[in-house]
């Protein structure tokens, strides 16, 4: 098959022709229709993620149809599937009580298993997917397995967002975009922040009901003003101390803060405003992914029409593009996420 693979970290990925992957006994061989380019890649990409290396594939946002089943697979040859970035083993207690984007014993294609930047992608422990539904697109469902999840996750479960509350979200990459269509949908007033003038204004076209330029003022202050004494909820979406600053200072007293974006830098270490989280009595969230039993609720309000997602991808590419896409992260991106659509250019 056809596949993108990391050779050296910060160039070019490779084009290369791999073997195609052996299908794993309790799982399918997908033959990929989509897959998203996410900031999590750009950190595999640039050598920060300890376990990408010379010859790894990324890519773990995809959706795609089964070409080749296990004989203790779930699904069946032709069937279209969505996967979530976490496979998790069904198995353990954290899987058992619900909490299976936690699994100790998780499978992350992109990341611990070759990804989706390619033909075929085989994915174990396919009891985590679930059924594209005829109303969406393979890009747009692409982006169901990692930023429109993870977002309705964050928002859903740990902040667990109350309507008419204050959302700030920073950042308005894949995730910040996502975040703040879904925070709209549960009935909240939403602030976004980004240093891109023209991805603010989109933002704002797609609902946001206020805008912060963090490039021309202080984002604590001028949230704290917009919202009359700061935002009940704060989602940082990018994982630089910056913005986790500025997430946790926008907050209003007893605020929660989640920590969406994925820290960047080897060691991930922040300096943190532990001052603000004390004298406000801030809570701090972590999230990772969305459990797979999920899915249903996220996929019934896109169904049903109450969100329109189709913002979110504003370009279809081929495989050879990717690294382009990549290399743009380096500095401020332009509105809307990438995704690979096209396997054989
Ligand atoms: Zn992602
Ligand atoms: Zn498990």
């Amino acid at each position: 098959m056809r596949a993108a693979v990391v050779r050296n970290f910060n160039e070019d990925l490779s084009i290369e022709e791999v073997a195609d992957p052996p299908c794993p006994d309790n799982g399918v061989v997908l033959e990929v229709a989509a897959c998203g380019v996410c900031r999590s890649d750009h950190h595999g990409w640039s050598g920060e993620h300890p376990r990408v290396k010379n010859g790894s594939i990324l890519g773990h946002e995809y959706c795609g149809t089964v070409v080749e089943a296990g004989s203790r697979a779930k699904y069946a040859v032709g069937d279209r599937l969505i996967a979530p970035f976490i496979l998790a083993c069904g198995d353990c207690p954290a899987c058992r009580r619900g909490v299976s984007n936690t699994c100790p014993d998780q499978i992350a294609p992109g990341f611990t298993a070759p990804g989706a930047y390619a033909q075929y992608v085989a994915v174990p422990f396919d009891h985590n997917l679930v059924h594209l539904p005829e109303s969406l697109t393979p890009a747009l469902a692409a982006g169901l397995g990692c930023r429109v999840t993870t977002s309705w996750h964050a928002l859903t479960d740990r902040a667990a967002v109350q309507a008419g509350e204050w959302v700030a979200i920073h950042g308005t990459g894949g995730i910040g975009l996502a975040a703040a269509l879904l925070a709209k949908a549960l009935g909240a007033q939403v602030v976004v922040v980004d240093i891109v003038a023209e991805k603010l204004e989109n933002a704002r076209r797609l609902g946001a009901d206020a805008a912060v330029d963090a490039s021309q003022v202080d984002a604590a202050e001028a949230i704290r003003e917009i919202t009359g004494g700061g935002a009940q909820v704060s989602i940082e979406a990018l994982g630089i101390e910056a913005t986790t600053n500025a997430s946790i200072e926008c907050l209003a007293p007893l605020g929660r803060h989640v920590q969406v974006g994925l820290p960047t830098g080897r060691t991930a270490r922040m300096n943190i405003n532990m001052n603000a989280v004390y004298m406000k009595n801030l809570a701090l969230y972590g999230t990772r992914g969305m459990p797979a039993w999920k899915y249903p609720s996220i996929l019934g309000l896109i169904e049903r029409g109450v969100v329109d997602l189709t913002p979110l991808v504003t370009r279809e590419i081929a495989l050879s593009g990717a690294s382009a896409e990549l290399k743009a992260m380096n500095g401020p991106t332009p509105p809307g996420t990438a995704v690979i659509t096209d396997f054989t250019g």
